[in-house]
């Protein structure tokens, strides 16, 4: 007995998502724990994934204490790297979900944002998606996307490259079956991104998008007040918010959130939406010559030439205007 809270202990200190933010020592411990006995998402729903008990695992190097608002840097290089935020230029913001659907939260999460007006994003989980494809289908009927969060929620930095091409294509077809709908973002399992990651999601089509601001909404000791406080100090234009759709708090801290994003003028969009858009000094095309001066200047230099430049806007020749005549006093 003593043994098995020992392991629910060091289990707190982990999450599915990501293995960053705790201690390196009870993380690797930890790490080795999970290794070993596996674990759900959530709850007790999940099946112990096949081939996992026993082995000896390779421990990545944990972050230290601190780093939390990105993901573990293990698998990333300078040639893997996964999206982390939108245009910092346009005002725009995306709530992302991980580890749907929840059969209890996601419901409650699509009641709130029907009534605000607000769309998001769900990274879901194979096995999860397999016990409640109609709460994913509610996801999808209210115009929210849908995100690859892999079949099994295996780790790419311990599967072997068939396997993590398993999770992601296997999942791609499961979504496809029974949504309709083909994602166009891959988050990966633990925020690690390899080169088979990379590899794979370029040839489906899917875009490796990770975060800029962590709500550690997962660990037990953050709070819903906690949840908002991160979020109203770190978002900003272009922000993608971690958030899982696994806990009452987050849904609560969501709730208190949106009025004042709102208010800061940050639209919330889904994150396919957030990374098409473009502020307007990205899109600015470049001007000709003869656009390049004062608008008054042109109109009178151009008034010996009546042939407008082709890209000009239409403005009125100085020949054209008509002065009005005013009566002598
Ligand atoms: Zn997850």
């Amino acid at each position: 007995m003593r043994f098995i809270s020992q392991i629910l202990f060091l289990k707190s200190f982990i999450h599915p998502c990501r293995n960053s933010g705790s201690s390196p020592v009870l993380t690797a411990i930890a790490v080795l724990f999970m290794a070993a006995w596996s674990q759900p998402f959530y709850g007790a729903t999940a099946k112990k994934p096949a081939g996992t008990s026993g082995k000896a695992v390779k421990i990545p190097a944990a972050p230290a204490l601190g780093a939390t608002s990105q993901p573990s840097s293990a698998m990333q290089t300078p040639a893997v790297r996964a999206i982390t935020h939108g245009d910092r230029g346009v005002p725009m913001i995306a709530l992302t979900f991980d580890d749907a659907p929840h059969p209890q939260y996601v419901p409650q999460l699509l009641a709130l944002f029907r009534a605000e007006n607000v769309q998001a994003t769900f990274f879901l989980v194979g096995e999860q998606l397999k016990l409640f494809p109609d709460v994913a289908r509610a996801i999808v009927a209210d115009g929210h996307e849908i995100g690859n969060h892999s079949l099994s929620h295996k780790n790419a930095a311990r599967a072997s490259a068939t396997s993590v091409e398993a999770e992601i294509v296997g999942m791609q077809r499961l979504v496809k079956d029974l949504l309709g709908v083909t994602p166009a973002v891959y988050r990966p399992p633990f925020g690690n991104v390899s080169a088979e990651v990379k590899r794979i999601c370029e040839r489906e089509n899917l875009a490796i998008v990770t975060w800029d601001v962590d709500t550690n909404d997962w660990r037990s000791g953050t709070t819903r007040e906690m949840i908002v406080r991160n979020v109203l100090d770190n978002a900003t234009s272009g922000s993608i918010v971690l958030l899982h759709a696994t806990h009452l708090k987050t849904v609560e801290a969501v709730a208190d959130l949106i009025p004042i994003l709102r208010f800061r003028k940050l639209q919330m969009v889904t994150l396919s939406d957030l990374l098409k858009a473009k502020s307007a000094r990205a899109v600015k095309p470049r001007l000709a010559p003869h656009q390049q001066g004062p608008v008054a200047l042109q109109l009178f230099e151009s008034s010996g030439n009546d042939k407008a430049p082709a890209a000009a806007p239409a403005m009125p020749s100085t020949r054209s205007i008509q002065m009005p005549v005013l009566p002598l006093p």
